[in-house]
C-alpha cells in the first residue's frame, strides 16, 4: 500500500498545489477549496456484451473547479483508470485553462475498460451509457467533455447523440474533438504542437537566438511531436533527432539525422500510433540508436512530447551542455528532482501547463464555434491560437522576471492565483 501511495497522481497535484498556495499567501479557505474537486461522480454502466451476458463498467467524471467557467476536459478509456489520476488530472486543467487566461474549469472523465478488447458496439454502449448516467449534471454551460487517451472523435459523437436525444435539442457545445464536418474545428490536429512552437519561438525570441541557427532533438514522433516539428521547421530550425517506441520489440528508439531529419520522408514510415519503420528508416541514411538517445543530443532544444515522466534523475546529467531550452509537450515529461537540475543549470524551461495548452485552447474555439453554428476558416483559427498562446507566454515569462521565479513556478502562481480571484470575486471564499 505504502509504494501505491508514493505514486499517487492526486497526491502528487495536491502537493505542488501547496507549494504554490504558501508562495501567494491563499487564506486556509481557498486552500480547503483548490486542494479538493467541487464535485466528482462515480458511475456504474451496465452493458450488454456481444456474447449476451451483460458486464458492468465504472466510470467517473470529476469537476475540479468551474469558478472561471464550465469545467473542461477529456474522458479517457483505460484498464487501469483510478479515481485519483481521474481527481489529479481535472486539477491540473483548472490551472491549464486559467493559464491561457480561457474563459472554462477543470474537469476530467474515465472509465475503466480496455478498448484493445471491445467491439466498437460494446464502445458505443459504454460511451451511450456514461452519457445516459451524467448527462444531468453535464452540458455545454457546465462540463464539457473532449477525447483523451484511447477515446477518438467517433466516441465524442456517439456521447454527442446520447445527450441530444435525451436532451430533446441539438446542443454540439457539449462536447468537443468532434470529426470536422460534424461540428469539430478546422486546426485542432495541429493545435498542440504549433501552440508549443509558438512558445518556442517567442522564448528564443526573449532568449535573443534566431530560430534559424537552432537545433532541438524531440521524444516521440505522434500528433503533439510532428506538428511541433512542421512549425519548427517552418520557422527555419533543424530537428536532428526523434524517438518513438517500438510495439513489437518493447523497446524506445532514437532516429537521427545530423542535417536534419526529413519530416514528410519520415511520416511516410510511421504507423498511425507514432511508431516509424526502423529498416525503412536505416535505408532512408538515419542513424538507429537506443531510445534514450534523443536526450543526450549536442542540440539547442529539447521537446519531450510523448510521455510523463521521462527526464528523472538518472538521466539529467546526460543532457548536454549546449542545451538552452526544454519545452514540455508532453504532460510532466520532467520528474521533480530532474526539474531542479535544469533550473540550477539555467536552462529556460516552457513547463507543461503552458507549452501543450494549445490543445485545450483550439477546443474552446470548437466549443465557441458549435455554440454559435458558425465555423471559422483553419487560418483564422491558427491565427486566434497564436494570439492566445503568445499572450500566455509573455504574461508567464513577464512574471518569471519580475518575481524572479522559475518558469513553472510563475505559470503556476498566475493559473492559481487567476482561479483563486475568481472564487473570491463569486464569494465563495
Ligand atoms: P501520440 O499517441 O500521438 O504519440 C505518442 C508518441 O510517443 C508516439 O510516437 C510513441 O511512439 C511515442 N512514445 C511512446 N512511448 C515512448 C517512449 N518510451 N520513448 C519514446 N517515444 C515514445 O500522443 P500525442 O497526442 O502526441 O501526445 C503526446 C503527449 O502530449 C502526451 O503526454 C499527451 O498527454 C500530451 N498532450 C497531448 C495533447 C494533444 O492534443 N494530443 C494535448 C496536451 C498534451
Amino acid at each position: 500500500m505504502a509504494a501505491d501511495r508514493s505514486y499517487n497522481a492526486f497526491e502528487m497535484a495536491q502537493s505542488q498545489f501547496d507549494r504554490v498556495a504558501d508562495q501567494l499567501k491563499l487564506d486556509e479557505a481557498t486552500r480547503e477549496l483548490l486542494r479538493y474537486n467541487l464535485r466528482e461522480y462515480h458511475v456504474s454502466i451496465p452493458v450488454r456484451m456481444d456474447d449476451g451476458n451483460v458486464k458492468v463498467f465504472r466510470g467517473f467524471r470529476v469537476q475540479h473547479n468551474d469558478a472561471r467557467g464550465p469545467a473542461k476536459g477529456g474522458i479517457r478509456f483505460h484498464p487501469m483508470e483510478t479515481i485519483d489520476t481521474v481527481r489529479a488530472l481535472a486539477m491540473w486543467m483548472t490551472w491549464k485553462t486559467a493559464v491561457v487566461d480561457i474563459p472554462l474549469g477543470g474537469g476530467k472523465g474515465g472509465v475503466v475498460c480496455d478498448p484493445h478488447n471491445l467491439s466498437m458496439r460494446e464502445q458505443e454502449q459504454i460511451c451511450r451509457g456514461w452519457v445516459r448516467q451524467l448527462w444531468r449534471n453535464m452540458g455545454p454551460l457546465s462540463d464539457v467533455p473532449a477525447p483523451d487517451v484511447m477515446t477518438s472523435a467517433q466516441h465524442m459523437l456517439w456521447m454527442l447523440d446520447e445527450f441530444e436525444i435525451l436532451r430533446g435539442e441539438r446542443l454540439p457545445g457539449f462536447i468537443t474533438g468532434k470529426p470536422v464536418g460534424m461540428g469539430g474545428s478546422l486546426g485542432r490536429t495541429e493545435a498542440t504542437g504549433y501552440g508549443l512552437v509558438f512558445t518556442i519561438r517567442e522564448a528564443l525570441k526573449a532568449l535573443n537566438i534566431p530560430p534559424g541557427d537552432t537545433t532541438a532533438s524531440v521524444q516521440g514522433f505522434g500528433n503533439v511531436a510532428q506538428h511541433a516539428i512542421e512549425l519548427y521547421q517552418q520557422i527555419w530550425g533543424t530537428v536532428v533527432c526523434v524517438s518513438c517506441w517500438d510495439q513489437k520489440d518493447q523497446t524506445s528508439y532514437s532516429f537521427r539525422k545530423k542535417d536534419g531529419i526529413d519530416l514528410a520522408e519520415l511520416r511516410g514510415m510511421t504507423d498511425r500510433f507514432g511508431g516509424i519503420d526502423k529498416g525503412k528508416a536505416k535505408d532512408a541514411g538515419y542513424e538507429v540508436l537506443p531510445g534514450g538517445a534523443w536526450i543526450e543530443q549536442e542540440v539547442d532544444i529539447l521537446i519531450p512530447a510523448a510521455l510523463e515522466n521521462q527526464i528523472t534523475k538518472d538521466n539529467v546529467d546526460r543532457i548536454s551542455g549546449r542545451v538552452k531550452l526544454v519545452a514540455e509537450g508532453a504532460n510532466g515529461p520532467t520528474a521533480p528532482e530532474a526539474d531542479a537540475k535544469l533550473h540550477k543549470r539555467g536552462i529556460f524551461m516552457i513547463p507543461d501547463l503552458l507549452a501543450n495548452a494549445g490543445g485545450v485552447t483550439c477546443s474552446y474555439f470548437e466549443q465557441v464555434q458549435s455554440n454559435m453554428n458558425y465555423f471559422w476558416e483553419k487560418d483564422e483559427v491558427l491565427g486566434k491560437l497564436d494570439t492566445k498562446m503568445t499572450s500566455a507566454f509573455i504574461a508567464v515569462s513577464e512574471m518569471a522576471s519580475r518575481r524572479k521565479l522559475y518558469m513553472r513556478d510563475a505559470a503556476y502562481v498566475i493559473a492559481v492565483g487567476r482561479v483563486a480571484q475568481a472564487c473570491r470575486d463569486r464569494g465563495w471564499v
